[in-house]
């Protein structure tokens, strides 16, 4: 018999949380704890115990111990654990949606259909190719052959962000599992909840104690596990100081790393494109998950002969998202996450207002009445802007959109280009050719054509520039979470040099 559901609303409270290692929660030796809320409100909704050096310590070596075990398990058994999690998280999906808008105060109509969805994708992506990931053999005549094997690297330290909280513990323990790793997961403070649904999850497939650990805290316990000896890769979603810091600790015994940073993508609309098409991806390219999205495309070029009317239409559009209670199916967009990351956007809102950019719609704080003390901002629209303003240089992670105006193609190139950030980009156009040179031009790990922030498992996701280092989803990642050993066999005499 299913066990039952569990609904979460916007008052749901829930008891204390711990950290899940070998197989089960355990309680920390110190007892400090952090409290999770929901940005909807501010509201608590429970306690997390922090692990601090000791179960950092004990979680590393239950991720030791376990490698010997999961990593001589056949692909193919593996591979059949891995399709029952993404079986049950699919079953799950509407309990660890409500779970996930809770702490993070997404929308429930995105959470719904794409956090757990697009996670299990990429779970039982790598669940179906465990079996194919194999070495090479190489044929060196006349009386020798090298094998190529292609080994798992030990553990793994996974660090997620807070913007997509389970979907980036699958993106991360999906290949890293498949290709024989075990991995100790830390998720982002602000959002540590679905990461031990998740763990709960894995044990219930047959995954088994030790492979998939769970850690909560700060930056603190992140760079405990990235500095632990035992580690032998780290991969981390999170912004470019971070990104930075964590290389700077792998360095220093040369552990492998993965990086997936920020961005500041740009979005090229030439003025013989789809110009509704374009707007749609525009507003979904700015505005889903209240603009927390590191690929989202915040410098919109639009040429000049449609400057005008995109900026007329876009204004109409942006005012009509509703803002709201993330629990409310018909809410299209909700909170920022926190506090301090609502003080951070109004920063940069309160500096593009006083820019000479034009502002256009939105950037009001929203608070009082339905609203409450939850941490709302209206999605903001500014045009007129210039490559220098600080807004439309640097990451702001929330919806605030700049429109730039472009004359012609190699222009707008250079200018899309001038940025240390290289996540992604789109160019919007119906012509064949121009829509292939600008992509082939443009400097980013991903560049759509005529649509946006589509991601499949089959294809790599990562950055250039000072986006990332790696690159996680499609064969590529197998190669970040496995390392070649070359085994040289002589199949006559050594000769004698001396
Ligand atoms: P942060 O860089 O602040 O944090 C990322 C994670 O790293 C968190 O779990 C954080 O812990 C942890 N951390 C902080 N300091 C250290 C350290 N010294 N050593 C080890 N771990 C540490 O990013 P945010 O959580 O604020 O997420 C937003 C950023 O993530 C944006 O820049 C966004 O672009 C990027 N991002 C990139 C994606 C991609 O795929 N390229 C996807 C999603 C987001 P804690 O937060 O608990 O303090």
């Amino acid at each position: 018999m299913a066990a039952a559901r569990t609904s979460y609303n916007a008052t749901s409270t829930l008891e204390l949380q711990r950290n899940f290692v070998a197989g089960d929660y355990v309680a920390n030796t110190d007892g400090a704890t952090f409290a999770t809320c929901h940005p909807g409100s501010g509201r608590k909704i429970c306690d997390v115990e922090i692990a601090g050096q000791s179960e950092v310590d004990a979680a590393v070596t239950a991720a030791r111990a376990a490698f010997a075990g999961w990593s001589a398990t056949p692909a193919a058994e593996r591979g059949e654990i891995l399709r029952r999690a993404a079986r049950l998280l699919r079953e799950q999906n509407d309990e660890l949606a409500e779970l996930e808008t809770l702490d993070t105060g997404k929308a429930i109509c995105e959470t719904s259909v794409v956090d757990i969805a697009t996670g299990a994708d990429v779970v039982e992506y790598y669940a179906g190719i465990a079996q194919s990931i194999h070495g090479q053999h190489v044929d060196l005549p006349p009386a020798a052959f090298a094998l190529l094997r292609r080994e798992p690297l030990g553990v793994c330290a996974g660090i997620g962000a807070w913007n997509y909280p389970i979907q980036i513990a699958m993106w991360k323990s999906g290949p890293a599992l498949a290709c024989g790793n075990t991995m100790v997961f830390k998720p982002a403070e602000h959002t540590p909840l679905t990461a031990l649904r998740l763990a709960e999850i894995y044990a219930e497939a047959g995954v088994p104690p030790g492979v998939f650990n769970v850690v909560q805290g700060a930056g603190e316990t992140g760079a405990a596990l990235v500095a632990h000896p035992d580690v032998a890769k780290v991969t981390l979603t999170g912004s470019v100081p971070t990104g930075k810091a964590v290389m700077a600790q792998a360095a220093q015994d040369l552990k492998k790393v993965t990086l997936e940073l920020g961005g500041k993508s740009p979005i090229i609309v030439f003025d013989d494109a789809a110009m509704e098409s374009a707007l749609n991806a525009v507003l979904v390219g700015n505005f889903y998950s209240t603009g927390q999205v590191c690929s989202n495309g915040t410098r919109v070029f639009v040429q000049d002969s449609c400057y005008d009317e995109f900026v007329e239409c876009l204004a109409e559009r942006t005012q009509a998202i509703r803002v709201g209670d993330p629990f409310d199916p018909k809410t299209q967009m909700g909170p920022l996450v926190s506090k301090e990351h609502l003080q951070k956007v109004c920063s940069y809102l309160k500096a593009a207002r006083s820019s000479t950019a034009r502002h256009i719609c939105g950037g009001d704080v929203l608070s009082g009445g339905a609203y409450g003390d939850g941490y709302f901002v209206s999605p903001a629209v500014f045009a007129d802007c210039d490559d220098d303003m600080e807004f439309v240089r640097e990451e702001v992670f929330g919806p605030l959109l700049a429109v730039l105006r472009f004359g012609n193609e190699d222009e707008v190139i250079q200018r899309a280009n001038s940025t240390d950030f290289g996540l992604a980009g789109a160019v919007f156009t119906r012509d064949f050719s121009r829509a292939h040179r600008v992509a082939n031009q443009l400097q980013a790990g991903i560049v759509w054509i005529n649509d946006y922030n589509v991601t499949p498992p089959e294809v790599p996701f990562g950055g250039y520039k000072q986006s990332g280092v790696g690159r996680e989803n499609g064969l590529q990642a197998i190669e970040h979470y496995t390392q070649v050993k070359t085994v040289y066999a002589n199949l006559g005499d050594v000769d004698r040099t001396y």
